[in-house]
C-alpha cells in the first residue's frame, strides 16, 4: 500500500497533490490518500476520491493551525493503520518539516526530495538531484516503511482514474508531547496574490529591472495581468525590492510551472536550479550572451523598459 500525503489549501489539493499521485501509480500496487485538517478538507478529500481509491480524511480542525507533531501523529496513525509500505508527501517546505519527523516515528527510512522513485525487488530506490541538478544520486531504502519526498514537478499531474474511490473519516488521538511546540501565527499570502509553488505561470524579474519600482510596474504587472505567480532573483531580494518567500534557485524555491518569463535576469546556475524544469521559458534580456538564454525557448535581446510595455500591450490585445 502506497500512502499519499495530501497538501491542500482553501478546499482544494495542492497541484503537487496530483503529482504524487502519478509518482503512486508509477510504483504500483494499492494507493490511497490521506487529508488533514476540519471544514475545508471535506472537499479535498471529495476531489482526491476521483483520482484514489481510497481517501481518508483525519476529519480534525486543530489539524489546520497545529505544528508539526500533531500533523505527524495523524500520518503516522493512518500509516500503520493501513500497513503503509511508503509514504508519498511533497518535498515543500511542510514535508522538509514533516518527512524527517515521520519516518522516525514510523521507525523506517527517509528519502528526500527526490527526482523519481521506483522499485527494485521489494526495495524502494530513488533518484536525487545534486550540485545544482548536475549530478544525479540513486538512494535506497535500506528499512520500512519509506516516507519519500518528491520534489514539485517531477512527475507531470495525474489524470482522473477509471472509477470514483471512497472517502472515509477518522479522528485524530493527540498527546501532550504534539503541543510541547505551538504554532504561533500563519500568515497567508495575500489575497489576489497566485501562490508561487501553484501557479502555472510564473513571471520573474532580475536586477535587471533596476529598482524596486520598476519591478512592481513590469514584474508584477505582467503577472496580474496573466494571473500568474511572482518571482524574484536572490540578487532582487538580497536589495530589499521584493521579500524571500518569492525567491526561486538553490537558496529559494523550486518551481515547474508551464511558462516562465525570467525578464533582467543574467541566468545564474543558482537561479536556473529552481526553474529547470518549468516549460516554456520566455527570457528579455539586453545581453545577448545571458546565460538565461541558453535555457530560453523564446528569448528577446532588447531593454525589459522597452519590451514589456509592448508585449503586455500586444498580450492585452488577444483574447
Ligand atoms: C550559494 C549561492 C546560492 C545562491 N542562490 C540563489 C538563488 O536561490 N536564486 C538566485 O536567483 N540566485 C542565487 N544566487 C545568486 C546567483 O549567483 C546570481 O547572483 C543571481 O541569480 C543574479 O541575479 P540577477 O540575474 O537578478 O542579477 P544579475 O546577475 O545582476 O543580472 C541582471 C541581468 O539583467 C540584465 N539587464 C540589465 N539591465 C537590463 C535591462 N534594462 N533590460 C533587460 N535586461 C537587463 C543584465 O544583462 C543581466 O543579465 C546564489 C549564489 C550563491 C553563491
Amino acid at each position: 500500500m502506497i500512502l499519499i500525503a495530501i497538501d491542500h489549501a482553501h478546499g482544494a489539493p495542492r497541484r503537487g497533490a496530483f503529482e504524487l499521485v502519478s509518482a503512486a501509480r508509477d510504483l504500483g500496487g494499492e494507493i490511497a490518500a490521506v487529508v488533514l485538517g476540519g471544514p475545508d478538507a471535506g472537499p479535498v478529500a471529495a476531489a482526491l476520491a476521483a483520482f484514489v481509491p481510497r481517501v481518508i480524511h483525519v476529519d480534525d480542525a486543530t489539524l489546520d493551525h497545529a505544528s508539526h507533531e500533531r500533523r505527524v501523529t495523524a500520518l503516522a496513525g493512518v500509516a500503520t493503520e493501513l500497513g503503509a509500505e511508503a509514504v508519498l508527501l511533497g518535498a515543500g517546505r511542510s514535508g522538509q518539516a514533516v518527512g524527517p519527523r515521520l519516518a522516525w516515528r514510523l521507525d523506517g527510512a527517509l528519502l528526500e526530495d527526490v527526482a523519481a522513485v521506483r522499485r527494485e525487488g521489494s526495495t524502494l530506490v530513488a533518484e536525487r538531484l545534486a550540485y545544482l541538478s548536475r549530478a544525479s544520486l540513486t538512494v535506497r531504502a535500506e528499512a520500512s516503511p519509506v516516507v519519500v519526498s518528491v520534489k514539485a514537478g517531477a512527475y507531470p499531474a495525474a489524470a482522473p482514474a477509471d472509477a470514483p474511490g471512497t472517502v472515509a473519516s477518522r479522528a485524530a488521538t493527540f498527546t501532550a508531547a504534539d503541543d510541547a511546540a505551538r504554532l504561533g501565527e500563519r500568515r497567508s499570502v495575500a489575497r489576489g496574490r497566485v501562490a508561487l509553488e501553484e501557479a502555472d505561470v510564473v513571471v520573474c524579474g532580475g536586477r535587471g529591472l533596476g529598482d524596486a519600482d520598476a519591478f512592481e510596474r513590469h514584474v508584477v504587472g505582467l503577472a496580474h495581468d496573466l494571473g500568474a505567480g511572482v518571482a524574484s532573483t536572490r540578487a532582487v531580494v538580497d536589495a530589499g525590492w521584493r521579500p524571500y518567500d518569492e525567491q526561486v534557485g538553490q537558496t529559494g524555491k523550486n518551481v515547474a510551472p508551464q511558462l516562465y518569463f525570467a525578464l533582467g535576469v543574467s541566468g545564474a546556475v543558482q537561479h536556473l536550479s529552481g526553474m529547470n524544469r518549468s516549460g516554456t521559458v520566455v527570457a528579455i534580456n539586453k545581453d545577448g550572451d545571458a546565460p538565461i538564454f541558453k535555457v530560453a525557448d523564446y528569448g528577446i535581446v532588447g531593454d525589459v523598459h522597452e519590451v514589456l510595455p509592448a508585449l503586455r500591450a500586444a498580450l492585452s490585445g488577444l483574447d
